[in-house]
């Protein structure tokens, strides 16, 4: 399991710059949509955990393509939270009638959001009991957004953060640069096989402060292993 992709459907560049960078810092993938049909194909390409979709939308609004999405079978089960500037009480019920399973009013603050987004996700059944991932003296907590080593909290960005996390959940095996990059990225993101090079680089100066660079291993001409003994 990868961390949650949130598809965000925002037309105004700021607010969805914003939402990007708060899903991102939380530990969410998010992808960017500017309207419904931008987002539609979107959804094919690359199918999200959750929906942030905005209420007005140039085009198809955000809740019409919603009640669409909740109408179509294979889409019917990805959770949408529309976002509004209306704060009106009828908008509300009117949201949750067309199946959006949460509504939230702007401006609200990043850590109410974060915290809807992961409510929304555990009722859907997508966030498990276990939000805790134990290997040896490691620590993960997906939905705290911590990783510590024994009683030591280990500061790493989102990706790396995310690389931990396949790394713990897929460990003693060997993965080449474009498994990862499939596995931690996704596939409908462009970027060179050498920006995985960075990251393990950066990874292991974080776990080198801890004595523990040797967890992740260079396997030449191939490509990457995380395993606790050599
Ligand atoms: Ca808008």
């Amino acid at each position: 399991m990868s961390s949650f992709t949130i598809l965000v459907v925002e037309d105004e560049d700021a607010i969805r710059g914003m939402l990007m960078m708060v899903l991102e810092q939380a530990g969410f993938f998010p992808i960017a949509a500017i309207d419904a049909e931008d987002a539609q194909k979107t959804l094919d390409e690359n199918p999200p955990d959750l929906v942030l979709l905005d209420w007005m939308l140039p085009g198809i609004s955000g809740a019409e393509w919603a009640r669409r999405l909740k109408k179509e079978p294979i889409y019917r089960e990805i959770p949408i939270i529309l976002l509004t500037a209306r704060g009106e009480e009828e908008d509300k019920v009117r949201g949750l009638e067309i199946g959006a399973d949460d509504y939230m009013t702007k401006p609200f603050s990043p850590k109410e959001l974060v915290a809807r987004i992961r409510a929304v996700l555990r009722r859907s059944g997508k966030i498990q009991g276990q939000a805790q991932i134990n290997l040896g003296d490691l620590m993960l907590d997906t939905e705290q957004h911590r990783l510590s080593i024994g009683d030591k909290q280990l500061e790493v960005s989102p990706t790396e953060f995310r690389l931990m996390h396949f790394f713990m959940t897929h460990p003693n095996k060997v993965y080449t640069r474009t498994q990862l990059l499939d596995q931690v990225w996704g596939r409908s993101v462009y970027i060179e096989e050498r920006t995985i090079d960075v990251h393990i680089r950066r990874l292991r100066k974080i776990l080198e402060e801890y004595g523990r660079e040797d967890l992740v291993q260079t396997v030449r001409g191939f490509g990457y292993r995380f395993s606790l003994t050599d």
